[in-house]
């Protein structure tokens, strides 16, 4: 796979780490359809909320202008960043890691938001 390919001078750079500093606040999502998984996460206007996976975007940067945009790029960091700690984790076996660090409170919001979406 190609390295990320990123700039201090592209804005969606810059937004896509905004993203990441908010993913936490992403959705987890799976297509009951085709088992595919992939984010869900807001627009800037918080007034939809686009399907995001490492190759595509339901926004209308990519949609229309057919770039990795600021969606796709903040989901290739994270799921990099998740690989990463996979690796380090598989790397030391003998000291096994908590578990994920999700709490209650997440899931509510998860939980919360899932319900907007639905009822949009
Ligand atoms: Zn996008």
């Amino acid at each position: 796979m190609a390295p990320l390919a990123t700039t201090a001078h592209d804005p969606r750079t810059a937004k896509a780490l905004q993203l990441v500093a908010g993913a936490g606040q992403w959705l987890r999502l799976t297509d009951r359809e085709t088992g595919a998984r992939f984010y869900g996460i807001r627009s800037s206007d918080g007034q939809r909320t686009y399907r995001v996976t490492r190759d595509g975007c339901s926004c209308p940067d990519r949609g229309h202008r057919g770039v990795v945009c600021c969606h796709m790029l903040a989901a290739r960091m994270v799921c990099e960043a998740a690989a990463a700690v996979e690796g380090n984790q598989a790397r030391q076996p003998r000291r096994p890691a908590p578990a994920a660090p999700k709490s209650a409170a997440d899931e509510a919001r998860l939980a919360k938001l899932a319900a907007m979406i639905r009822n949009e």
